[in-house]
């Protein structure tokens, strides 16, 4: 009998050497827009991060941000409770913003959703979240759903420019776990919420995340671009922007090039308590390695929603766009400088 190999880490199938960053184009501060840095507990539910406050850990959160330092990463957006909002700050001060995540249960009365953004209002948020993918549409939690207007309404009021919204998720799904078009609809249904609310509040920017949810159409994306003056994506995600920005490399290289303004990076890394340091590392390499250099090799990290079409590898394809430099100052820095100001309190120093 043949000893049975290891089987190797979800952040490193390849055996890459995460330490090999020649290829790494830029050398200026980057901005995260997009991440779920929290307090950490050992008693966590594998939902939604965070919510521990002060009886959680911040060591989690301290190896994703010296990961994130070691990355250029100056500033990094965190979405998470806001009990965690305090302690986060005390530890970390400027090189976290925050994102105030407005979720509540369907049976739950509006005023629980009014109470949560006065607490993240207190916390002085710069950016609300709403979250409503097909598998939250099915709880209520549309995009679009009127306590989620009247919140807009609110937050804009006190003084809040910027809303994040996921409205899709990969075309991969659509194609398994919501065939049912009946119980989950098509992927471009999931839009009209964000059209709505783009239409109703067109004095705000908006972000939709994870490349608009929809890096397979590199022509949507850029018809919505057009449309929509006030509206962005950010780069989060990073399993699948890899395997699908990557399918598509030239007509997503294109759109950014066309639109540079209107991108905004972030990885959409996640705190968890058993974390190790390589798997912050890994969506990290990976996301630079995507957008700045000309690198071309089996992606390393794993990715269960691959499905090889004809001629395509076992492995998904991580092909890097090698953006051109000013296109990376913008996507990487300047936009979120400009769209978020207090991005200005970050030192950009230690790199
Ligand atoms: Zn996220």
């Amino acid at each position: 009998m043949t000893p049975t190999q290891p089987s190797p880490p979800e952040y490193n199938l390849t055996g890459v050497s995460y330490a090999d960053r020649q290829h790494f184009r830029y050398d200026g501060p980057l901005i995260d827009a997009h991440a779920h840095a929290t307090m950490t507990h050992p008693n966590d539910s594998p939902g939604f991060p965070g919510g521990s406050g002060r009886n959680g850990s911040v060591a989690p959160a301290e190896l994703m941000l010296d990961v994130a330092r070691e990355f250029g990463i100056v500033r990094t957006y965190a979405m998470c409770p806001p009990q965690d909002i305090p302690p986060l700050r005390e530890r970390f001060g400027p090189q976290l913003g925050f994102n105030g995540l407005l979720q509540k249960r369907e049976d739950e009365p509006d005023d629980v959703a009014y109470r949560l953004l006065d607490q993240f209002l207190e916390q002085g948020v710069e950016i609300i979240k709403f979250w409503g993918p097909p598998r939250g549409c099915e709880e209520g939690l549309f995009v679009d759903a009127p306590w989620r207007r009247k919140v807009v309404e609110r937050a804009r009021a006190a003084g809040v420019r910027v809303f994040m919204v996921h409205v899709s998720d990969p075309d991969t799904w659509f194609a398994r776990a919501y065939a049912d078009v009946l119980r989950y609809g098509k992927k471009q249904e999931h839009y009209f919420g964000l059209l709505f609310l783009l239409n109703l509040f067109p004095d705000v920017t908006w972000i939709a995340a994870h490349m608009g949810g929809d890096p397979e159409n590199p022509d949507h994306l850029e018809e919505l671009l057009q449309c929509y003056p006030h509206l962005y994506f950010d780069t989060s995600a990073t399993k699948w922007q890899v395997r699908e920005v990557s399918r598509q490399r030239d007509g997503i290289r294109g759109v950014i090039c066309r639109h540079p303004s209107r991108f905004l990076f972030g990885v959409d890394l996640a705190t968890r308590h058993a974390l190790v340091r390589e798997h912050y590392v890994s969506r990290y390499w990976c996301q630079r390695t995507l957008w700045e250099s000309t690198w071309e090799g089996p992606s390393p990290v794993a990715d269960g929603d691959y499905q090889p079409a004809a001629g395509e590898p076992p492995l998904p394809a991580l092909r890097g766009l090698g953006l051109p430099p000013d296109v990376l100052r913008q996507v990487y820095h300047e936009n979120a400088r400009r769209l978020l100001p207090a991005c200005a309190t970050a030192n950009p120093a230690p790199l």
